[in-house]
């Protein structure tokens, strides 16, 4: 994917995030913890990278691949669904991917899955054999038709799937599903998952030119370090050394914690940093186990 020769090298990166929607918000709050921020043009589309060279395209989901593969952009943010589904019309028949998932957000999560009215006795895929399916994910769900050897029709909507059903235009559905509650109020049940999904850092499969391929690491590391301390908590605390095997057990998800001798005696202050969930409960579970002073900080930031 090298640029026509008369373009000239970009030297800032550039990632495309949706411009409103569920994972608007989300993308940008996460880019900002990694420290960078940006000056916004008038109209609303581009914004400016000021702490790093790396600039923000506002856009609709569905065109972040394109917009990544025709290398407008270097990274985007957009769910895994929207990612393989265009891969799957682009690099179907065994060819490579064009696209690279770079890590998993943890946030806008959903699934692909295949829906029947409820009043279906679900037996198996086989039941599709011959009926009508609507989607807008048409290039997952063939896939997923051909890997169970199923012939059925795949009718192509953009928008409210999930009334097709009812309206007579196919028997099942395709569609993405987070609470379920949709297709409940549609009178319909899930009956298998196609794909799990969530929003995802992509870019192309190819390499980045130097330059571009620093300011993309520079990224990751940060990024490696805002996702790990998203839901972590420093806690410190004391304890006797006698009650720390029953103690160690209690911290949530923790990483080996900092041991420091208080005076002469047996007395311990401990720091650990906690992934997992430092409930209130988990604290006074601590405290009947013997820990004293406890205290729960916010991480800030990380740099492993
Ligand atoms: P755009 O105007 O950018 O095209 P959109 O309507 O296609 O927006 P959204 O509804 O904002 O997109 O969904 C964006 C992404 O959020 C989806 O592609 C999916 O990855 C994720 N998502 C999470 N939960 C759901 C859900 N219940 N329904 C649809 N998408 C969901
Ligand atoms: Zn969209």
């Amino acid at each position: 994917m090298s640029p026509p020769a008369n373009t000239p090298v970009r030297d800032r990166l550039r990632i495309a995030i949706q411009k409103s929607g569920r994972l608007a918000e989300p993308a940008r709050a996460l880019l900002a913890s990694c420290g960078l921020s940006w000056r916004e043009s008038r109209d609303r589309l581009f914004c400016y990278g000021e702490s790093l060279p790396i600039d923000l395209l506002l856009v609709r989901d569905d065109d972040i691949p394109g917009l990544i593969a025709d290398g407008v952009c270097d990274l985007g943010i957009v769910g895994r669904n929207v990612l393989l589904e265009q891969d799957g019309g682009r690099s179907g028949n065994g060819r490579p991917s064009v696209y690279r998932e770079w890590r998993a957000l943890g946030f806008g999560g959903c699934r692909l899955a295949l829906a029947v009215p409820d009043s279906w006795d679900w037996q198996g895929p086989e039941q599709l054999a011959g009926k009508r399916i609507a989607t807008s994910y048409p290039a997952l769900l063939s896939r997923w038709l051909e890997e169970q050897g199923i012939a059925a029709d795949v009718v192509l909507l953009s928008g409210s799937v999930e009334i097709a059903p009812r309206l007579g235009q196919a028997e099942a559905i395709c569609d993405l599903v987070s609470s379920g509650a949709t297709l409940t109020a549609n009178q319909l049940k899930p009956v298998m998952t196609l794909l799990e999904s969530e929003a995802v850092l992509a870019g192309p499969s190819t390499e980045f030119d130097p330059v571009r391929g620093e300011l993309a690491d520079l990224l990751l590391r940060r990024l490696d370090g805002a996702l790990r301390i998203r839901h972590s908590k420093l806690l410190m605390f004391q304890a006797p050394r006698s009650l720390l095997p029953s103690l160690l057990p209690l911290l949530p998800d923790a990483e080996a914690p900092t041991v420091m001798r208080l005076d002469d005696g047996d007395d311990l202050a401990l720091q650990a940093l906690c992934h997992g969930a430092v409930t209130w409960q988990r604290l006074e579970e601590l405290k009947r186990a013997g820990a004293r002073g406890l205290m729960v900080l916010p991480v800030e930031g990380m740099l492993a």
